[in-house]
């Protein structure tokens, strides 16, 4: 089912990863937005705001990315680097499910933070600045026995976005365009919740055979319409503003529309994303059970049992004991 944008299509505004095609052109596009999901996760870690805004851009660019590629499994992003933010991770799976987390150094975020605030310049939010030297990857993971496709870049630019960016045009050789955002809103009823958003466009090499209906359109195109069609619409997607992309009165499809509806834009049918963690007892179980009992000794707590906590979603596993015991059993068998 596909539903002109601007012709008010009801449904889902928040939550959602919408694709859409920009019909003069044949280009594709996706825009992300989160609203009550992206709160959950980042209201659970409470991170400082400059960490939790991160790893929320994090979250939205891992949905546009995952959206970009047919699989059916888990699309991991990972960013490892020497800066006060360590690590940010974010996946989805095929099923729109959402997670992610990220490491900082508690001191030395402390410290660059009261630097700042001393010399009078705002909150950090620029990726030399929080992350430092590193790289962005990513993997598709589809399960035992299947090719884990990776792709990996240094980080460099000022936003992950541009990070992205320099990811698709230097290893794919695919111009896009692309933008995220997160910030914590004021409500109207008081209070104030977490959104993300994010919005892409790519320029796709035109691929020999089954070519789309898309494709036919963009090739049809001489060079200078092509090329121009392509800078009109990448001077479009950076207009749209952090406020934009994120403001919950502003219907992704009022969005689109508003940017592109000189080119005519068409958007498809959106895909949910939820918080929803894989994590399982299960799971914790297996891990332990690898593991040496005088090790899992070692790991009690004060009150005699093993805690492990999902990095990703804060539930704590406790095993006492009698769990402990059942685990070796359950091995030994
Ligand atoms: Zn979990």
């Amino acid at each position: 089912m596909t539903a002109y944008a601007g012709g008010g299509m009801p449904g889902m505004t928040d939550d959602m990863l919408l694709p859409f095609q920009i019909e003069s052109l044949g280009l594709r596009g996706r825009m992300v937005r989160l609203g009550a999901e992206v709160d959950a996760v980042l209201r659970r870690h409470d991170y400082p705001e400059p960490v939790a805004r991160m790893l929320g851009e994090a979250l939205a660019l891992a949905v546009l990315l995952a959206g970009a590629l047919k699989y059916d499994g888990v699309f991991t992003l990972q960013i490892q680097s020497d800066g006060p933010i360590s690590l940010l991770v974010a996946d989805v799976t095929s099923d729109g499910h959402l997670r992610g987390y990220a490491q900082f150094d508690a001191e030395r975020f402390a410290s660059a933070a009261a630097a700042r605030a001393q010399s009078g310049a705002g909150i950090e939010r620029s990726v030399p600045g929080l992350l430092g030297a590193g790289y962005l990857a990513f993997t598709v993971d589809q399960g035992a026995h299947t090719d884990r496709y990776q792709g990996i870049v240094e980080l460099t630019g000022a936003t992950l976005a541009d990070c992205a960016h320099t990811y698709f045009r230097d290893s794919e050789q695919i111009e896009t365009c692309l933008k995220t955002a997160c910030e914590r809103i004021a409500l109207p009823g008081g209070g104030s919740a977490w959104r993300a958003a994010g919005l892409m466009v790519q320029r796709m090499p035109a691929e020999g055979g089954s070519a789309s209906e898309a494709d036919r359109i963009w090739q049809s195109l001489t060079e200078d319409e092509a090329e121009d069609g392509w800078r009109r619409i990448v001077i479009l997607t950076s207009s749209a503003r952090n406020e934009e992309l994120l403001a919950p009165e502003l219907s992704p499809h009022e969005l689109l529309f508003r940017l592109f509806h000189e080119d005519g834009v068409r958007v498809f049918e959106p895909h949910a994303v939820t918080d929803r963690c894989r994590c399982s007892r299960e799971r914790v179980d297996a891990v332990l059970s690898a593991q040496p009992r005088a090790e899992l000794d070692d790991m009690k707590e004060p009150d005699g049992a093993v805690v492990v906590t999902c990095q990703f979603c804060n539930r704590a596993y406790r095993y006492d004991d009698s769990d402990l015991d059942a685990l070796a059993d359950a091995t030994r068998h």
